[in-house]
């Protein structure tokens, strides 16, 4: 029953969350961690704010539900622009809102009111990224605009996203951009605003002391959780990358040729398979499957093993490079990419083990 599982290391885990609050509030930055890679987890969650974590950032408000009923400290900010339909129960629960249109703020503010619960709204500017956020050509004026309507709730600061739609990396310029839009603001509104500069591929303009001064809240989930930066494509040096090791079991052994035999259609996807001809190979199957991860996201943590393939429920490995003899039985062991993280992570058929 126990397998696939996810094994995480605790104390690892503690490391990297101690590591990067260091880091980050040496250089005046408030880190937020976020926790929505691993469905919103308490226990994930309770290290973080417990070894220096100053807020934890969620996309989904039923995992802020989670997180607050296992008691995991806050204050807890949105990370997803909120739905109309659950601005009325979040701003309940949520301290800090990320939003990008004036109705959201306005429905904020309105609803924050009638329970008479100040919350903080971030304002999202689009840099260039094209996913949430004012564009920035505009942003001063509508900002503005918001700032000065907003009856109850409080206009903490602004921010921006990047690296998710174009891929676009945070650089000095357009976290410079980002630092004078804040300036005009600070002049017009009459008072300091914060600037949420970004999440984990933004630590690296840090660490190159690229990072203009005044960014000074940062949002970081993968980077604490796998030690990794997706978007800029590397292992984080100062943060570890074994906090999270996905473990399947081999459920068939075997030694098969490498094309199949009959006519080829599509497979379970609709994905044309293609195969190259290296006579018969060692195989073996383990019971883990798109369900579970994301295959192509999957690191096997020992020589040799080659993955082949992946349905619903089985993992195709090729093992003819590995010096181990496989046994039905076995446990194989991989890191995670980002997105293979998640799956498992979301995945109810993965169990969640802590040590
Ligand atoms: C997911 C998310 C983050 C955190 O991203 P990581 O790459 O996991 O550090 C930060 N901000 C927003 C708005 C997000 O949606």
């Amino acid at each position: 029953m126990d397998y696939p599982r996810l094994i995480i290391d605790t104390s690892v885990l503690k490391n990297n969350v101690q590591k990067l609050s260091e880091i980050c509030h040496s250089n005046g930055i408030e880190l937020v961690g976020v926790t929505k890679l691993t469905l919103g987890n308490p226990q994930i969650g309770k290290i973080m704010r417990l070894n220096g974590v100053d807020k934890i950032g969620e996309s989904r408000l039923k995992n802020i539900v989670n997180l607050y009923k296992n008691g995991v400290p806050g204050p807890y900010q949105l990370l997803r622009i909120p739905m109309p339909s659950e601005i009325p129960f979040a701003v309940g629960i949520v301290d800090e809102f990320l939003v990008s249109m004036p109705e959201t703020a306005y429905l904020i503010d309105r609803h924050a009111q009638e329970i008479d619960r100040n919350v903080s709204l971030i304002y999202m500017i689009d840099v260039g990224d094209l996913r949430e956020g004012v564009w920035f050509e505009k942003a001063k004026e509508e900002i503005i605009e918001v700032a000065n309507n907003l009856r109850f709730v409080h206009l903490r600061g602004i921010g921006t996203n990047v690296g998710c739609y174009g891929g676009v990396l945070p650089t000095e310029e357009n976290m410079s951009m980002l630092l004078r839009i804040k300036d005009e603001l600070e002049k017009e509104l009459g008072r300091q605003l914060i600037v949420s500069g970004g999440s984990t591929v933004t630590l690296k303009l840090l660490e190159d002391r690229k990072l203009p001064k005044g960014i000074n809240q940062f949002r970081v989930g993968e980077g604490i959780i796998l030690g990794t930066d997706a978007t800029g494509d590397r292992d984080i040096p100062y943060l570890r990358q074994d906090t999270v090791i996905l473990e399947a079991e081999v459920i068939e052994v075997d030694y098969k040729p490498s094309v199949p035999v009959g006519e080829i259609g599509k497979d379970a996807f609709g994905r044309t398979p293609h195969f190259e001809d290296r006579g018969y190979r060692k195989r073996v199957i383990l019971a883990v499957g798109e369900q579970d991860v994301k295959p192509d996201g999957l690191k096997p943590l020992e020589d040799g093993l080659q993955i082949l393939h992946a349905s619903s429920d089985h993992l195709i490995v090729d093992t003819t490079e590995s010096n181990r003899e496989f046994k039905v039985g076995d446990i194989v062991r991989f890191r995670m990419s980002y997105g293979c993280a998640l799956r498992a992570f979301t995945s109810p058929y993965v169990e969640k083990v802590f040590i």
